[in-house]
């Protein structure tokens, strides 16, 4: 193991300044593909309780509730989908408008429906940072192509810094934020009488979460963020976390946690031991759970870059 001096060690993340960062991970790699080349939506839907539907294949998984002036959405897939997700809701649901949407953080896989449902007038729920970054241009490489911002019309119009509630004809939404997780705008939303769980960004599903560091998220956030949502569960919750087919449980969540506990610490542990990139991957801190949740190396790579400007040494 070789011990990097800072410039180097900056050097070695990304060819330039920390802050100019590469993509990252599971939203990256998920939404770019998807937002260059959409393809026709194969969208499947399931009821989850009384008058609440599951929609899969619009880019994350999304929620469709419906009350008596119309549909609620808990996340909107990716744009080129949004128009899709919108009719199935509405067919599905026997429900002619949607009237508020609430986006469980920024990023383009989440918030394809804002622009389409803002124009026609419906409240958008969001975290006020993520308002924030879907206000800006975000890049993830000096010269890397701009995100956003989102025209006006699909910026979020109410914004919480904390909790909030919403009434849904007989269900009752608990909304809530996750503080510096996935990215530092996650919030999660709990349909309490159906005691279902919608963990947004911050639990991927079907790969190892990893966070947006360029826009706040971190590994040990994540590790926080996963214990506050199991605080939400009991053993009956069922879970519908980013994306994966599959609703988790409470056991999942704890299972999980513990892995991402396990390897976070590693990875804390090497950053002070002035580890690089290239020694952190070498001796891979997730080996032990190889398997589990898919190819770990971009996941370790990106969190331990999470780390650097919260543990870094001389940081
Ligand atoms: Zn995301």
């Amino acid at each position: 193991m070789k011990t990097l001096p800072r410039r180097a060690f900056l050097a070695s993340l990304s060819g330039t300044l920390v802050g100019a960062a590469v993509p990252t991970g599971s939203m990256m790699s998920r939404s770019r593909p998807a937002i260059a080349a959409p393809q026709k939506a194969r969208l499947k839907a399931q009821p989850l309780g009384e008058h609440a539907l599951l929609v899969q294949g619009a880019g994350c998984n999304v929620l469709a509730l419906r009350d008596d002036a119309g549909i609620v959405f808990i996340d909107g897939g990716l744009k080129a989908h949004g128009k899709a997700l919108l009719t199935l809701a509405q067919k599905d649901l026997n429900a002619r408008a949607a009237h508020t949407l609430l986006n469980t953080h920024w990023h383009a896989d989440h918030t394809g429906l804002n622009e389409l449902l803002g124009k026609q007038g419906a409240r958008i729920i969001a975290h006020e940072n993520t308002r924030l970054w879907l206000s800006t241009t975000v890049r993830y490489q000096p010269d890397g192509p701009p995100i956003g911002p989102m025209p006006a019309g699909g910026l979020p119009t109410q914004t919480t810094y904390s909790t909030g509630e919403l009434r849904v004809g007989e269900e009752t939404l608990k909304y809530g934020y996750l503080l510096q997780a996935h990215t530092d705008g996650d919030l999660f939303v709990k349909l309490t009488r159906a005691n279902v769980l919608v963990t947004g960004g911050v639990v991927a599903g079907d790969a190892w979460p990893t966070a947006d560091w360029v826009t706040g998220g971190w590994i040990n956030g994540t590790v926080a963020g996963y214990r506050a949502l199991i605080a939400q569960c009991d053993d009956n919750t069922r879970v519908v976390t980013a994306n994966g087919a599959r609703l988790y449980t409470r056991a999942d969540l704890v299972a999980e946690a513990d892995i991402l506990s396990k390897v976070a610490d590693q990875l804390g542990k090497m950053m002070r031991a002035g580890y690089g990139p290239a020694d952190m991957l070498a001796a891979n801190p997730a080996k032990d759970y190889a398997g589990k949740l898919g190819d770990p190396v971009d996941f370790l790579t990106q969190s331990f870059k999470s780390l650097w400007p919260r543990l870094a040494p001389d940081a």
